[in-house]
Formats: C-alpha cells, sequence, structure tokens
C-alpha cells in the first residue's frame, strides 16, 4: 500500500452558470514515504486541484483518494490526514495569521491540542529546520518573500505532517527565495525523510525531484525519472516552457546523440563536450 494513491479521481467545478469545469479527469498515480515528486503542468492543468484532493480539502466526484489505506471521504479519518499531508500555499502573506513569526509556527501544533511544552520543542525545530531560529520573535511583515515562505513551511512542518505539498509556493519569489526554499525542502526530504509534491513551473525545481508527473488537461500526460526531460516533447505537449539547452537536448536525443537529459546549463555543456571530446578521441 503506498502512502498516497489516486485511483481513476476525477472532479469538476460548477461554473458561474451552472456548467461543469473539469478539473481532473481519470486521474491516478500514487506517492511512497520519502519520495520526492515534482507536479508540473500549465496554468489550468488542475494542480491546485489535485493538491486540495490529497487531504481532503476537495472530495472526488468519482474514484479514490487514499492517505496511509484511509479514504479521504471518511469523515472520521479527516483529522488524521491532514495531520499526516500540509500544504504550503503560493502566497506567503497569506498564509500567516499573526505577528510573530513563533506563534504563527505554534498555530498549527496548538490545533493539534499539543502540549505546551511539546508546542515548543516542535517550533524551535521547524523554525531551526528552515534556518529561521534568529527571526522567532520578529514580525512576518518584516521578513523577505522568501523568509515569510520558509516561516510557512516550519507552520506545516510543526504539525510534522509525512508528506508536504508544496502548491507554487515559490512563484511569487525572486530566485535567492526561490533557492532558500527549494534547499530547505531538499534537506527535509533528505534528513526527515518527508516525503514532498513540489509543484512548479521552475525547471531546477522539477530537477530536484525524483519523479515528475505531467499533468495536462485535467489528465496524467506523463510520470516518471528524471529520464522524461531526455524527449520533453511531453512537456512542450502540455504547453510547458523548457529553457532552451534542455529542448535541444531532446532534438539531439532524437537524432542519434544520446546526451542523456542534461538538467542545467553547466550539465548540458559537459555533456555536449564529453560527446565531441569522446569522438575525436574515437577518430585517433
Ligand atoms: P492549476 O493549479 O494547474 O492552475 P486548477 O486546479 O486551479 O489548475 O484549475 C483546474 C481547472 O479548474 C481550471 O479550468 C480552473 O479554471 C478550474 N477551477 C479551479 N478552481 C475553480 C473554482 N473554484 N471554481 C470553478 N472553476 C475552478
Ligand atoms: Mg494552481
Amino acid at each position: 500500500m503506498s502512502f498516497l494513491e489516486f485511483k481513476n479521481v476525477e472532479y469538476s467545478y460548477i461554473g458561474g452558470d451552472d456548467e461543469f469545469i473539469s478539473a481532473l479527469k481519470g486521474v491516478s498515480f500514487s506517492v511512497e514515504r520519502g519520495e520526492f515528486v515534482a507536479l508540473v503542468g500549465c496554468n489550468g492543468s488542475g494542480k491546485s486541484t489535485l493538491a486540495r484532493l490529497c487531504n481532503g480539502l476537495l472530495t472526488p466526484d468519482s474514484g479514490e483518494v487514499t492517505v496511509d489505506g484511509k479514504l479521504t471521504t471518511d469523515k472520521s479519518a479527516l483529522f488524521d490526514i491532514r495531520k499526516k499531508i500540509g500544504i504550503v500555499f503560493q502566497n506567503p502573506d497569506n498564509q500567516m495569521v499573526t505577528t510573530i513569526v513563533e506563534d504563527d509556527v505554534a498555530f498549527g501544533p496548538e490545533n493539534l491540542g499539543l502540549p505546551p511544552e511539546e508546542i515548543r520543542a516542535r517550533v524551535d525545530w521547524a523554525l531551526k529546520s528552515v534556518g529561521m531560529s534568529e527571526h522567532a520573535t520578529s514580525g512576518p511583515f518584516r521578513l523577505s518573500g522568501g523568509q515569510k515562505q520558509r516561516v510557512a513551511i516550519a507552520g506545516v512542518l510543526a504539525i510534522k505532517p509525512e508528506l508536504m505539498i508544496l502548491d507554487e509556493a515559490t512563484g511569487m519569489l525572486d530566485p535567492t527565495g526561490r533557492r532558500e526554499v527549494l534547499d530547505v525542502v531538499k534537506k527535509l526530504n533528505r534528513e526527515e525523510n518527508m516525503a514532498v509534491i513540489m509543484i512548479t513551473h521552475f525547471m531546477e525545481e522539477a530537477a530536484a525531484a525524483d519523479r515528475i508527473i505531467v499533468l495536462n488537461k485535467g489528465a496524467v500526460a506523463a510520470d516518471g525519472g528524471k529520464e522524461l526531460f531526455a524527449a520533453p516533447d511531453v512537456f512542450t505537449a502540455a504547453g510547458l516552457d523548457l529553457p532552451l539547452y534542455v529542448r535541444v537536448a531532446g532534438r539531439l536525443n532524437e537524432i542519434g546523440m544520446n546526451i542523456g537529459c542534461p538538467l542545467t546549463v553547466d550539465e548540458f555543456a559537459k555533456a555536449v563536450a564529453d560527446k565531441i571530446n569522446g569522438r575525436a578521441g574515437a577518430k585517433k
């Protein structure tokens, strides 16, 4: 049994004119404990809907979602499910509920009804994990975007979830803020064995994952490892804009150059150089 399982999940919204807006169509996938999954897809492809289905904020019209074997439609399991799966959203400002960082991080554990000393320990641990201990008594609104998102991550972390979903949580951050958040998430995944679903359209974030799921118009268009980038048509078909070097690498693979799937400019340059040097060597 996988930690999180989607089986043939359908979900529609009801629009202003009472028409059905189909957001997810027959979505099936699973996520294991400790896995790091990137979920990519263009605007409107159903990513946020999928995220909200994971912890029962939404429930499927048909099909099923289970967390640790429990259906998200089982109301008696919801409290437990929400402890196991935490979501960090896009806008850091909407996620702060108090005026002091440590109070904000304490909000989740307080709602779990934990004893004060356990709450204190979790807040300290969570802030330390995201590198924000020295800002414990600051006002969130004095922080940079990256720092605020790290506080939001600490808030979710303090609940000790087994899976953290980041729904474009770096979308409003500058490159420095993005890097800070990605580094923290990678560390938590590695050191705490926390599973991660990173919803993103940034290449460097997708490349950090063990596995990539591509959503296109509410359906899973691809689900695989980094090798997906070696034949990037599945991304472009889903309306995703890949960096030029990834597309060039894909074309080179197509014409038989087999340079693999370099995920940074440097890896691309090295893969091409190795190929050329290898050929030059072979001719001698
Ligand atoms: P993404 O996060 O990939 O941008 P969403 O899951 O937000 O995609 O949206 C999927 C589809 O559902 C889109 O067509 C979107 O317009 C529609 N949708 C999302 N939220 C609502 C809502 N609250 N009411 C009606 N339609 C919605
Ligand atoms: Mg979204």
